[in-house]
């Protein structure tokens, strides 16, 4: 396999669902249908820039699939977004909504910009005119977008309140992760990390490593490593390394999750946080510690750095870190590994929530939000194991079997091919 096919995230998607399909040998109807989005829109979105200039954005929205349901995924705002990108996100969306077994689809919208150089105002005009292009093909029942890479709960208050005016009257079921005020719901900001946790607690009990004795690093210092490194220090274990795009810090002897926190938001990096040594985001990946928690990016782990892997545990809240090549090696150094769309469906799961309590328009409380994605987490993590042993294969494949037979039976029962 050339490396250049490993570096394009659809294909990787793509090689994934090729090879998964041929394990659980899926009928080929049903294969071809899978391996292409549904529908894609591509949009220009004009925005006035604070100096008075206007500046045109692409921006894109994938539904890759909606036979379980309306589709579901975030947004990203990133200066090197494709569509390639947004596509192979789309489908593991797909696969993320079938293995927790929430009724959604699949989807995952993108806009080539970077929020970093752009004022509040203008990330304001770009997200209204996101929505003003593609709000024709959302809503609660069709497509749901979410926080993403880059974007947060404020950027979905103006989407929402842009879709408000399209239709005439709020409809806080269109997109989730907004703000509680205005419909989001109790736990949605930390779910994508906690949601993690649960499947790494049920992962320490198949490996019998004890939590509260075992190390970690968290690569990636947004949402999700920012949480993970909170919640894995909560539950007793120690944070050894965290890295975010400007660089790194190492301390054996532990690191504080909220110091960290503290100074990424002062600094903008952690990278010169004091008390710790200075460590590259490659060291970061290849460091001896128990449970490494890539948060950041897709193509981390590749056939240049897998065979130097320490880690026990392999724990995906990114999406799409590891090539097919570093998944062989890590299977065949014993590195487990808890593949992206499932490690990282706790952020959709509380979405899936958070759109039932609109749609109610009756709201839980935290307790109850976090009982219930325990539940999701914890039964997708077996079911997911048991598919392992069954076919024989890593967990990433075992996903993909368990995913893919729930879309391919919806497939079959609405009679789609
Ligand atoms: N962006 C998150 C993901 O990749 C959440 C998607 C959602 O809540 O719809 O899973």
């Amino acid at each position: 396999m050339s490396q250049g096919s490993t570096q394009n995230p659809f294909q990787l998607a793509q090689e994934q669902l090729d090879r998964a399909a041929g394990i659980m040998k899926l009928d080929p109807g049903i294969h071809a249908v899978l391996r292409e989005p549904s529908r894609e829109l591509h949009v220009s979105i004009p925005v006035r820039m604070d100096d008075g200039s206007v500046r045109v954005f692409k921006g894109f929205r994938v539904q890759y699939n909606d036979a379980r349901g309306p589709c579901k995924g975030g947004i990203r705002f990133h200066p090197e977004e494709t569509i390639d990108t947004v596509r192979a996100l789309a489908a593991w969306m797909t696969w993320k909504t079938a293995v927790v077994n929430i009724p959604l689809g699949g989807g995952k919208g993108g806009v080539i910009c970077n929020p970093k150089e752009m004022s509040p105002g203008e990330l304001e005009r770009l997200s209204r005119g996101y929505i003003d292009q593609v709000g024709r093909i959302l809503g609660p029942e069709k497509d749901i977008p979410a926080p993403d890479v880059y974007t947060n709960p404020q950027i979905m208050a103006w989407m929402a309140d842009e879709y408000a005016k399209l239709r005439g009257h709020y409809v806080p079921g269109v997109i989730t992760g907004k703000p509680i005020e205005i419909g989001g719901s109790e736990g949605r900001g930390d779910a994508t990390a906690r949601g993690a946790y649960y499947t790494i607690r049920e992962a320490c009990k198949k490996l019998k490593l004890d939590l509260k004795q075992a190390t970690f690093a968290v690569q990636g210092f947004g949402n999700a490593g920012q949480h993970i490194a909170t919640i894995l220090s909560e539950a007793g274990a120690r944070l050894v390394a965290v890295s975010d795009s400007k660089g790194g810090v190492l301390n054996r002897d532990g690191l504080d999750a909220a110091a960290l926190i503290a100074h990424k938001r002062q600094t903008g990096t952690v990278a010169d946080f004091p008390g710790a040594d200075k460590i590259s985001n490659e060291e970061l990946l290849v460091l001896d510690v128990d449970i490494m928690c890539p948060s950041a990016l897709e193509n981390q782990f590749t056939h240049e750095n897998a065979d130097q892997v320490k880690a026990k545990i392999v724990a995906e809240l990114a999406n799409g870190p590891t090539t097919l090549e570093a998944d062989e090696i890590f299977h065949r150094k014993g590195v487990f590994v808890i593949p992206d769309f499932l490690c990282n469906a706790g952020g959709v799961t509380v979405s899936y929530f958070e759109v039932v309590q609109n749609l109610y328009n009756f709201y839980w409380d935290l307790q109850k939000v976090h009982q219930m994605l325990d539940r999701k987490m914890t039964d997708a993590f077996w079911a997911v194991d048991q598919a392992a042993e069954k076919y024989r294969v890593d967990p990433r494949m075992a996903a993909y079997v368990v995913a893919l037979d729930r879309v391919a039976n919806a497939i079959r029962l609405r009679g789609i091919v």
